[in-house]
């Protein structure tokens, strides 16, 4: 482990806030449900990552990404500025330490949207990190999701399919699973996670302090 990981293994271990992964393939609705979660519940953000993808139509940078060249993306591999990093089929995503090391030592909740790859490198750094694969309700939906509009050709959904698939293969390393069938339901699952999170003792423990002093006085 590198000494860059391992600052942040600590501060995860001593940090309020609790870290979450989430991963799910293309077309699970990964993005929206977080985007929901966010707007429902307080105290919780989500990691901007590095990605040398190309911005799509709609996507802002720093919003969705900070959208940097290979170059840029090597150089910050070089100087250990990666929590974790991988190449995500055709391009390089990582996340970078100072995107959450300062909101979990604040006490912020703070969710990685990331690939497998990605979540094996956190769990070996934060074994206490909350990992959440998100599934398909069918290979029927997920099929219908990946077509888009229908105008995109037979070669490029066999390869977006072939990509879900990989990425699902690996949903048995998640303690966690969510079957984003209704989403309304899908949301109050992923919320309800959250929830139960910050009911854990030790968490109440560091938290409510004075509470259970008073509460316990003779
Ligand atoms: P997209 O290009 O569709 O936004 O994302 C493609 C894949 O890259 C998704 O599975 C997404 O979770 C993953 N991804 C996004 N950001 C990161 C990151 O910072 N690290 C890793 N390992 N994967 C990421």
């Amino acid at each position: 482990m590198s000494s860059t990981s391992s600052a942040l293994s600590s501060v995860a271990s001593t940090a309020r806030g609790t870290l979450y992964i989430i991963s799910a393939p293309s077309g699970a609705g990964k993005t929206t449900l977080v985007k929901a979660l966010l707007e429902r519940m307080d105290g919780i953000g989500v990691s901007v990552s590095h990605t040398t993808r190309a911005q799509r139509p709609g996507e802002q940078n720093t919003v969705n990404y900070h959208f940097v060249d290979v170059d840029h993306f090597k150089t910050m591999i070089e100087q250990g500025d990666f929590f974790e990093h991988a190449q995500v089929f055709d391009n390089f995503y990582g996340t970078s330490r100072s995107a959450v090391e300062a909101r979990l030592s604040a006490g912020e909740d703070v969710i990685l949207e990331i690939d497998w790859q990605g979540a094996q490198q956190v769990r070996n750094q934060v074994p206490e990190a909350v990992s959440i694969f998100i599934l398909p309700p069918s290979r029927e939906a997920l099929l219908e999701r990946l077509s888009g509009r229908g105008t995109d050709g037979a070669d490029i959904i066999d390869r977006r399919m072939r990509d879900a698939v990989s990425e699902m293969s690996h949903y048995d390393e998640y303690g966690l699973i969510i079957i984003n069938d209704d989403f309304d339901v899908a949301l109050d699952e992923l919320c309800g996670l959250v929830t139960a999170e910050r009911a854990r003792l030790t968490r109440v423990q560091r938290e409510q302090t004075a509470l259970l002093a008073s509460l316990l006085a003779e």
